[in-house]
Formats: C-alpha cells, sequence, structure tokens
C-alpha cells in the first residue's frame, strides 16, 4: 500500500493531503454551475479551476485586474485553497493560445495557491510520433515556467506519458533541470477505462518522485480509492457535476445509479444534509441539490478511506470489500493490488 499523508504549505493555508479539489466551472460559459459546496463541507476547502478560462471571460477577468477577488466571485470562504491548472485540456487539437509567462501572470493575478504549468494533452489517437512530440512540448513549457517563477505559489509541472518510461524519463528530467513543487499527471481521461494502464502509468509516477503527486482528472467515485491505494496526494473531479446533469446519484462504496430507474421511494440512502432533509422527488428535480449530494459522496468516499486508515483497518481488506460484486471496478484494484506488491 502506497496510501500516505503529508501537509503542503500554501500562500493561503496548510493543505492536509490526501486531498480533493472539486472542479470549478468559474469562467466557463456553462449551465452547468458548480453550486457553493465549501460552507458545508469543511473538509472540503479547495477549488480547481482554469486559468485559461477566467482569463478569456471579460467581464470577470476586468473584474479581477481591478482587485476583485476571485474566491469572492466564486461565492467560497477567502481561505479555499485553489490550484489553478493552465486549461491544458482545451488545447486537445495541438494549438496552444498561451506562454508559460502569460500563464503565470493570470494564475498570480487570481491568487491561486497552486499553478499548474502549460501543457498539450496527448492525442486520444494515440500516435507515437505526435504525442512524443506534445511530452516535448509540455516539458518544454514547465521549464521555462520554472525560469519565470517566483513567489510563494507551489509549482506544479504537468507530466503527460503514453508509456511508464516516458512518465518515469520526463519526471526525472523535470527534476533534474527546472524547480517543481510537485507533479501533476494529465492525459489519463481518455483511458480511464483501461484500469491497467492508468494503474501503471500513476505508479510509474509516484515510484520517480517523492514530492506531491497530483491526478488531473480522475478524482471520480470509483477512481478516487485506487488513487489513494497508489499513494497519489491530490486530484481533481467534475463527477459530481456531470454525474447530476446526467440525473446520476452517486453512492459511496458502489458508484453512480441513475434516478430514474427508481420509482416508489420516499428518501435516499444518504445521511448527508441535502438527502437527510428532503424527499427523494425533490432532490431528483433539483439539479443543484443533486450536485451537492454527490459532492458530499465524494467526501464520504475519501473520509471513509481515511477512517478506516486512521483505525489501522488493513487497507486491502477494506478494498477487497469496497470493490466486491463491480466484476471492473475489482478487476482494477485486482491489477493495482498485483502492481504495488511487486514493489516490494
Ligand atoms: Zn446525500
Amino acid at each position: 500500500m502506497l496510501y500516505r499523508q503529508r501537509s503542503l504549505d500554501t500562500p493561503t493555508g496548510t493543505l492536509e493531503t490526501p486531498v480533493l479539489f472539486p472542479v470549478s466551472n468559474i469562467g466557463k460559459r456553462s449551465s452547468d454551475n458548480t453550486p457553493e459546496y465549501a460552507d458545508s463541507i469543511p473538509d472540503i476547502r479547495t477549488a480547481m479551476v482554469n486559468a485559461r478560462a477566467i482569463r478569456q471571460r471579460d467581464p470577470q477577468w476586468d473584474r479581477i485586474q481591478d482587485g476583485a477577488s476571485l474566491r469572492d466571485e466564486m461565492g467560497v470562504p477567502s481561505d479555499t485553497i485553489v490550484f489553478a491548472d493552465s486549461g491544458g485540456f482545451d488545447f486537445e487539437s495541438g494549438d496552444v493560445d498561451t506562454t508559460p509567462k502569460q500563464s503565470l501572470a493570470t494564475q498570480r493575478a487570481i491568487g491561486a495557491d497552486i499553478f499548474g504549468t502549460v501543457d498539450v494533452p496527448l492525442s486520444p489517437e494515440n500516435r507515437t510520433a505526435e504525442n512524443k512530440d506534445r511530452v516535448e512540448r509540455s516539458t518544454e513549457y514547465a521549464l521555462e515556467a520554472s525560469d519565470h517563477h517566483d513567489g510563494d505559489a507551489l509549482l506544479f509541472a504537468s507530466v503527460h506519458g503514453y508509456t511508464t518510461e516516458t512518465v518515469a524519463n520526463t519526471l526525472q528530467y523535470l527534476e533534474d533541470n527546472g524547480e517543481f513543487d510537485g507533479y501533476a499527471l494529465g492525459s489519463m481521461v481518455p483511458i480511464r477505462t483501461d484500469y491497467e494502464k492508468v494503474t501503471r502509468l500513476i505508479l510509474s509516477a509516484r515510484r520517480a518522485t517523492d514530492k506531491h503527486l497530483h491526478v488531473y482528472g480522475l478524482g471520480g467515485i470509483v477512481y478516487q480509492p485506487l488513487l489513494l491505494y497508489l499513494g497519489v496526494d491530490s486530484f481533481d473531479s467534475t463527477a459530481f457535476i456531470r454525474s447530476a446533469g446526467n440525473r446520476n446519484y452517486l453512492l459511496p462504496g458502489f458508484g453512480g445509479i441513475e434516478l430514474h430507474r427508481i420509482d416508489e421511494l420516499n428518501h435516499l440512502p444518504c445521511s448527508c444534509p441535502v438527502c437527510a432533509t428532503r424527499e427523494f422527488d425533490e432532490i431528483r428535480k433539483d439539479r443543484d441539490l443533486l450536485t451537492q449530494h454527490n459532492l458530499w459522496a465524494l467526501a464520504t468516499e475519501l473520509r471513509r478511506f481515511r477512517f478506516m486508515a486512521a483505525s489501522e483497518t488493513d487497507i486491502e481488506d477494506y478494498l477487497d470489500l469496497r470493490f466486491q460484486g463491480n466484476g471492473v471496478t475489482e478487476r482494477a484494484y485486482g491489477i493495482a493490488k498485483q502492481q504495488v506488491r511487486r514493489l516490494k
């Protein structure tokens, strides 16, 4: 088991890890608004934002440049620890419309605590020559960011790799040639159903550095326990928003359940503040409530893992139980366990 707990000092405060960064869609023109959660879930004082999207939304960007606080704009407490990624996911086509210096200036202007370097995600078509070029460009951008970075905020180099060797070599190269407080592994979303590959890539990153390791985009309710088991320090998630959009109800210990399959029921099986006080029908109809519950579900899953670790329960026993009965995730965990045991 590679699970670990650390503290990370950020300008806004100390971050106890492992931790989830709920993705905030501030800056995006989208109907899927992130509901206010920070006041109701005390252990999630974190948010992941897209620096590029914020800069591109003129009225808001003007307000921020005039001194408005990003946290006020988001409606979150001033002690919320903000991780600003570069918005690299929007560069999937390969055209990058920002520079490492510009990106840092935006991240600084919004008062982010953690800066993710500009990156070009791997092509989902998996063309090796093209991907080699993208890995090299992301690596150069990270080193450029390291050269321009000063101040108290933390800098995480965004890393991509299509093989375990590229991940390990890239991390080593960045470690030798730049100054980073941690690393953030990307391009996992397109291959998320290939649990074996994802597990191998994450383990390769985990073995290559002892510094903070973030994984972009995989913090859903099923992946979360796997990431914790693999020693990942932080992850981000849009699963709570996306699932609510599909009327999917996330249930700790299980995954997503489609509400339209359920007819007669007065109350949902969760004791979060959303479900505890309302009837099923009200929650089913209100996407904001569903989104809030879904975030509670992610928080509960994380709390449960932390509790198991703190109570000295054998984590592998817990996960055997956690993944029992679902063929796909059971197999994924089996693969992770084999690979982790091989490390010893
Ligand atoms: Zn609930």
